[in-house]
């Protein structure tokens, strides 16, 4: 009896610590962008050949409410930065964030590639780095900045990056853990890593984030898995977990 009294402190204290902290969930594209599409043939119950039009800002947003359920479960405070299909800018995202005075920020993407064999899930904090492949990625998240604004963003992005840098680095190794844990052995979906990315949604925001890559759209392998509801589910868990013991740790 007293255990079970000790148990229940013990979990009360910890649920007391997520109380008071906002996360911004920011499901990518939306409107008239939106990001990557593929077709998705399937043969219905009765026999007919079916396609549908698979398109990446559904699907950021699909995850971003499941991970919102689970988060808010648990007490944390979850914001969205679009609940439903419409544009909205990088600067309108991380000014959300600003307002919002979000502790975390959280953007949600899947993955597209002209090669079709490519595949897993991988997640990005915003760094500065070197690497070819990961710009490829950037260019494609970053659409819609050009020129000056450009310049006067990567300056900003530096000073962004010092500050941050620490916490988002952690923040992804929870929550990539956590994907990793759940999703890696259940789905097969292969562990791309964890990588430094920079990404302007993130550096606007000002505070520590990651970019979620969920997996390839373009691999029809993993198309039929995130469109399941097993997939979604293990998923949001999964990342909910991590952004919790990010924040108890
Ligand atoms: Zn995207």
């Amino acid at each position: 009896m007293k255990w079970r009294w000790i148990l229940v402190l013990y979990f009360g204290w910890l649920n007391t610590q997520l109380y008071g902290v906002t996360v911004l969930l920011d499901p990518g594209h939306g409107g008239s962008d939106t990001g990557a599409k593929m077709f998705y043939s399937y043969v219905d119950k009765h026999g007919r050949k079916r396609n549908l039009h698979v398109l990446e800002k559904d699907l950021s947003l699909i995850f971003a409410k499941k991970i919102q359920e689970r988060l808010k479960k648990q007490g944390v405070m979850v914001h969205l930065s679009r609940s439903y299909d419409h544009e909205i800018s990088l600067d309108a995202r991380a000014e959300l964030a600003q307002k919002l005075k979000a502790d975390l920020f959280i953007s949600i993407h899947m993955n597209a590639s002209t090669n079709r064999t490519s595949r897993g899930f991988e997640t990005f904090y915003l760094d500065n780095h070197n690497d070819v492949a990961i710009k490829k990625v950037e260019d494609i998240e970053n659409v819609g900045l050009t020129g000056d604004q450009l310049i006067i963003k990567q300056i900003m992005t530096d000073l962004i990056v010092e500050r941050t840098v620490k916490a988002s680095k952690l923040l992804a190794q929870s929550v990539h853990g956590s994907i990793k844990k759940k999703t890696n052995k259940s789905f097969h979906i292969k562990d791309r890593g964890i990588k430094p990315g920079l990404f302007y949604v993130l550096a606007l925001a000002k505070r520590p984030g990651i970019l979620l890559e969920v997996s390839f759209l373009s691999n029809p392998k993993e198309l039929k898995k995130v469109l399941t509801a097993e997939f979604q589910e293990a998923y949001a868990k999964a990342v909910a977990e991590g952004v919790i013991s990010y924040l108890r740790n």
